[in-house]
């Protein structure tokens, strides 16, 4: 029977019940779609369930002396920059998170920091809680960042995704004119931009 993406990708990380070792097998539950397009692993004895629920990200539209902070993961294209994010870890609040991320991945301390919005991002099955900070401090970017760039907010280019959208809705909340664009046509390749 052919499955849907989830499901493989999940078959591969998922293959045996934490508790009993058993082989775990799709299980279409009732609360689930009809067609089985939401049939779930799980042990058939009833031990576990693989829900695969969204993963709560973390992104922060950083502000640090007027210009917005964009940096390139070290994986990426050098055309591609993009906001700070990463996931929470147990115990702390979005807000911390927030915080402890900006200062591992840039150095940098956070001021102020408030919500822009939370967002879709299901093609990873994640969502995405953004907030905007206002920084301060001395940037020294972590080994996972190339580089980064500080744009003037009304320079930035939004894009079509996830964070882009949080940065659209920040734009608009100051009154700046968006205009989106696909994902790696955003470079703020404007020399005044340049740091
Ligand atoms: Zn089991």
């Amino acid at each position: 029977m052919g499955q849907s993406p989830r499901v493989l990708t999940a078959m591969l990380a998922h293959r045996f019940c934490p508790l009993c070792a058993t082989p775990l097998v799709l299980r279409a539950d009732s609360e689930c779609g009809a067609d089985g397009s939401q049939s779930r692993l799980a042990c058939p004895e009833g031990h576990w369930t693989h829900w695969d629920n969204p993963l709560p990200v973390l992104a922060a539209l950083v502000e640090i002396d007027g210009r917005i902070l964009l940096a390139r993961n070290a994986a990426w294209p050098a055309t591609n920059f993009a906001l700070i994010t990463g996931f929470m870890e147990r115990g702390e609040t979005p807000e911390q998170g927030v915080a402890r991320e900006l200062k591992e991945e840039t150095n940098l301390n956070v001021d102020a920091i408030s919500l822009i919005g939370v967002y879709e991002f299901i093609r990873k099955n994640e969502v995405i809680m953004a907030y905007h900070v206002q920084a301060s401090g001395r940037i020294s970017l972590s080994p996972e960042l190339a580089e980064y760039r500080l744009v003037a907010p009304e320079k930035l280019k939004p894009w079509r995704a996830g964070t882009g959208y949080a940065m659209a809705d920040w734009m608009r909340a100051r009154g700046l004119p968006v205009e989106l664009s696909d994902w790696g046509a955003q470079a703020p390749i404007d020399p005044t931009s340049l740091t």
